[in-house]
């Protein structure tokens, strides 16, 4: 589960992790006062400074003006419905910090660079060196030595602070079974350092241990949707992959071999979402909201679905309410559809406006060459 920048900031609180002073708003809310502060659009995607969603404001008026003016806005084909609002930090500079899970090696790291503030994958790019991995145990936790050559690498001489915030930093990853939490930027001000940013992804796998938690995050992710987020995401199994075709199958079998296929026409998935079998509308709506909230803009979204068990009017149902719902209009959607109540579901699509196909090998070949409806 991703977490908005306001609930991973609460989890760093938890752990003692400073923070901005914040507060959630939305729409209707009516702000007095002149206070410097910044108001940042709360949505599941980054870039949003780019973006111009992350503004710097005083006044009253400027304040209101750019509470609307956020909420008005829609970044990666997500509405943005709650913005936060916080205090303004003096930065001195800005660090890049995270914690993520090496899927290959097996093991945590600990991931920093000194060009924080920025888009990272960029900084990964051109400027490798530019950026520390260091494995750890995921028992033992980073020893000393980790911290303090975290600290020589970005060059601080807060060397203490630093490992403490680290310390804090890999308390709460393994106290939610977190498998991503990243502080971007990190920000060091006059009065030690400040987590400006978070992004945290928790593993659904561990949902169990901590449900209470997870109803709690969905409570509150479902207030800003507006739609009930349910605990039907657990079946949904969602890998992210480096490619640009977002893939959505209803069983793993669909999806594998429809991912062979993209790879025969020499396309490349951005992701494995497969909705673990049997589905109704909900989870078919709540893949297409995982899966358009990648990070990378994506050529087209392909829907691949074969009704043995699942009723094809009831998976177009959830893909109709998705586009219309969520303005879904700008990736080409290329969705096959067959079995069980295959008509009902292409007529729901077609009234609609929204095209299906029949064949597999013409819909992965239209996602390949992003044309989709
Ligand atoms: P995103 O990563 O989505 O672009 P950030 O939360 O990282 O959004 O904000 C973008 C930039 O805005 C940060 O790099 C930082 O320079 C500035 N910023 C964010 N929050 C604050 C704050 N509370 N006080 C001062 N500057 C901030
Ligand atoms: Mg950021």
């Amino acid at each position: 589960m991703k977490l908005y920048e306001f609930q991973g900031k609460a989890l760093f609180r938890r752990f003692g992790i400073a923070t901005p002073d914040g507060v959630l708003r939305r729409k209707g809310d009516v702000l007095t006062g002149d206070k410097a502060c910044v108001l940042k659009a709360q949505t599941l995607s980054g870039g949003r400074g780019k973006a111009g969603a992350v503004v710097l404001c005083k006044t009253e008026a400027e304040r209101n003006a750019s509470l609307e003016k956020i909420l008005s806005m829609t970044l990666k084909g997500e509405p943005v419905n709650a913005a936060l609002e916080e205090e303004r930090v003096e930065i001195e500079k800005e660090f890049y910090i995270s914690i993520a899970f090496d899927g290959e090696a097996g093991v945590p790291l600990i991931i920093a660079s000194a060009s924080g503030g920025m888009d990272i994958e960029e900084v990964a790019d051109k400027h490798p060196e530019k950026i520390l991995k260091l494995p750890f145990d995921s028992i033992v936790g980073p020893l000393d030595y980790h911290l303090s050559r975290v600290a020589k690498f970005l060059g601080t001489p807060r060397a203490k602070e630093l490992a403490s915030l680290l310390r804090k930093l890999c308390l709460a990853y393994s106290g939610v079974n977190a498998t991503l939490l990243e502080i971007n930027p990190l920000a060091q001000t006059p009065d030690g350092f400040v987590a400006l940013d978070s992004k945290a992804e928790l593993d659904d796998d561990a949902e169990r241990l901590h449900t209470e938690f997870f109803d709690a995050l969905r409570k509150e992710q479902g207030e800003i949707t507006g739609s009930v987020a349910s605990a039907q995401h657990d079946t949904i199994t969602y890998v992210p992959l480096d490619g640009d075709i977002g893939l959505i199958s209803d069983g793993a079998g669909t999806g594998m071999l429809a991912l062979d296929m993209i790879r025969d026409r020499g396309g490349r998935a951005a992701d494995f979402c497969e909705m673990g079998g049997l589905t109704n509308p909900e989870i078919m709506y709540s893949a297409l909201e995982r899966v358009s909230a990648s990070e990378k803009p994506l050529r087209s979204l392909l829907v691949v679905l074969i009704g043995g068990f699942n009723r094809m009017d009831e998976m177009a149902e959830g893909i109709v309410k998705f586009v219309s719902e969520r303005a879904f209009t700008k990736i080409p959607l290329v969705v096959r559809l067959c079995g069980t109540m295959e008509e009902e579901g292409k007529k729901i699509m077609r009234d609609a406006g929204l095209s299906v196909y029949d064949d597999l090998d013409d819909a992965v070949g239209a996602a390949v060459a992003g044309e989709g409806r």
